[in-house]
């Protein structure tokens, strides 16, 4: 039985929003024992103690929208690896985002059960991965990554991508339930254009209110939800119209779309880091001139965007949605929301609202007796300054996954 008592920390919890004077927090068998300020508990035999000198406790972080096995934006390059490879890449990211703070992450598109498996044995080191296997995308739509001159569809399920091609309603059944075979915890399905793919303007509105009922049913079939990608009302409207329970981006939703988000009791992904840093590489992006004329477009609106969500109290939750050389930059999401919403409610994004997206609510993201030990040790207090977590590499002391210290 291992166990792990960490003294002389400041723990802070975010249902309240609040950081304890010193305290201290035991962990046994990789979940949190008990907490409390003040004298700590005389160790027991074989106890590890780990004072850490009036740093900040607080849980592990959720990054909700990332895309493990994209780690490369050069496409013509990506085109020549072999599964075994791009796996490899994969796993060596999620262990930098472990050591970034983040030992949670849900993958909405590209992510399998054998990478899940991977990191849940301990033969890579990562966060604990929540995937959805690959995102639906209609033919022409987000996911359809198919230079104009070629017609043969995209050959499917076994090549590394991060998205295959379902149109109509049986198809899209028949996908959703061979992903949810293979284990996936969520069905990502894409409803409108987006910024990477070539052919598909920001403003489309893709798969009908049908094939939508049909993901939603099948993943409702399997106790699990429906995620959208979606920038803006008509495709957001239709999602939720139809039971999808989260959205991702949402950069150029108006009020009336807010107020929906609100009364479904649904949840919003946005990740305005991604538009910031693929801005700031510009051409060096790979991305052809028609898609960094939709990354302006939807950039410029979605600070905006959070804060007119924040207000509506809308369920919002962290995410980065970084791909390839893009990755190091994912903690500085923090700083992006910290310009128009409090410490606590963003620290909340990435914990306690991430686990309720999840379904893990009391098992990750919390500091309560019972919940997985993911834990981050930090100099300085995030409720005063999230600078605190956008700086691992000076900040973060320790990672502790499940009672371990990595
Ligand atoms: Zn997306
Ligand atoms: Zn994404």
């Amino acid at each position: 039985m291992s166990r792990l008592l960490i003294t002389d920390a400041h723990l802070l919890h975010p249902e309240t929003g609040t950081r304890t004077e010193a305290g201290w927090i035991e962990v046994a068998d990789g979940r949190i024992a008990a907490t409390g300020t003040g004298r700590p508990p005389a160790p027991g035999e074989a106890v590890r103690v780990l004072p850490v000198n009036g740093a900040t406790v607080l849980p592990g972080l959720v990054d909700a929208h990332v895309h493990l096995l994209v780690t490369s934006l050069d496409l013509v390059d990506a085109a020549s690896w072999t599964p075994g490879y791009a796996t490899v890449r994969a796993l060596a990211e999620a262990g930098r985002m472990l050591r970034r703070g983040f030992t949670t992450v849900r993958d909405v598109g590209g992510a399998d059960h054998g990478m899940a498996r991977a990191l849940a044995e301990g033969l890579a080191l990562g966060p604990r991965l929540i995937h959805g296997g690959k995102a639906l995308s209609q033919t022409g739509g987000h996911g359809d990554l198919r230079p104009l001159g070629e017609e043969a569809l995209p050959c499917c399920e076994s090549r590394p991508n991060f998205a295959r091609i379902a149109d109509g309603v049986d198809a899209v059944r028949a996908a959703a339930r061979d992903e949810f075979r293979k284990g996936a915890a969520h069905l990502k399905v894409l409803v409108s254009g987006g910024v990477a793919s070539p052919h598909d303007e920001i403003a489309a509105v893709q798969y009908s209110e049908e094939e939508l009922r049909a993901a939603v049913e099948e993943a409702g079939n399997h106790n699990r939800y429906v995620t959208v990608h979606a920038y803006h009302p008509r495709a957001v409207e239709r999602a939720l119209r139809a039971g999808v329970r989260c959205v991702e981006h949402g950069n150029l939703l108006d009020d009336a779309t807010l107020r929906l988000l609100v009364e479904k009791d649904a949840f919003l992904v946005p990740t305005l880091v991604a538009y910031e840093q693929t801005a700031k590489l510009g051409a060096r992006s790979g991305l052809p001139e028609s898609s960094r004329r939709k990354l302006t477009e939807v950039r410029d609106a979605g600070l905006a965007t959070l804060e007119r969500a924040h207000r509506a109290g809308v369920n919002l939750v962290f995410g980065s949605d970084l791909l390839g050389p893009l990755h190091p930059a994912q903690p500085t999401e923090f700083l992006l929301r910290a310009e128009v919403q409090p410490a606590a409610d963003v620290i909340r994004s990435a914990t306690t609202t991430a686990a309720r997206l999840l379904g893990l609510e009391g098992e990750i993201g919390t500091l309560a007796a019972g919940a997985h030990a993911d834990l981050l040790v930090v100099d300085g207090d995030p409720l005063a300054d999230l600078g605190v977590l956008a700086d691992p590499e000076r900040r973060l002391r320790h990672v502790v996954k499940a009672g371990a210290v990595v």
